[in-house]
């Protein structure tokens, strides 16, 4: 089942929460400072050690003091203008963050919309790529609860569009 929700992720109650994260995964702005910020600085001190992390990779840590069980970390891709493999790296973010949630037997994720900020991927692009992408993996893999959070208003304009 695919939900659409408005707001902040760090409040979501499931399972897993999902951030965008750069490549270092030792912190930065936007939806990546919220988590670091809600969770705790333990959360750095894991992700110190995990090495950092390739574009459409992902890697996941506990969820400290959020009420999630676990953050799954990913790096989207930065918009250079579409030439440059954006559009794959983004769907194999989407994939890379089922796969550790199934290994890990999570059955609630939530998504922020990844690369749209500020790396820049057009929105409706990447809601169509991240639609398309979890669809595809619920059919093939079986069902999960995906919750894509928009935390700004032209995006959950483009999600409620999409799917409905
Ligand atoms: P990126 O570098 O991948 O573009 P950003 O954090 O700049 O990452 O933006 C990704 C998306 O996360 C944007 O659509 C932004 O509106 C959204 N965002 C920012 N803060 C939050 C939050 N607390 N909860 C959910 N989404 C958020």
């Amino acid at each position: 089942m695919i939900h659409i929700l408005y707001g902040d992720i760090t409040k979501f109650e499931g399972d897993v929460i999902v951030n965008a994260a750069n490549r270092s995964l030792l912190g930065g702005g936007g939806v990546d400072g919220a988590i670091h910020y809600a969770a705790g600085p333990q959360l750095l001190e894991e992700c110190k050690t995990l090495g950092g992390c390739d574009p459409g990779d992902a890697k996941i840590t506990k969820g400290y003091n959020l009420k999630a069980k676990y953050i799954i970390h990913t790096v989207g891709p930065i918009w250079r203008g579409g030439k440059s493999g954006e559009e794959d790296i983004l769907e194999s973010c989407y994939r890379r963050c089922l796969e550790l949630a199934r290994q890990y037997g999570l059955q609630s994720i939530a998504f922020p919309n990844i690369s749209t900020g500020a790396y820049g991927f057009p929105q409706d692009k990447a809601a169509k790529i991240a639609i398309d992408t979890v669809k595809k993996d619920l059919q093939k893999n079986g069902e999960l609860e995906v919750y894509f959070y928009c935390f700004d208003p032209n995006n959950y304009q483009i999600y409620s569009d999409l799917l409905t």
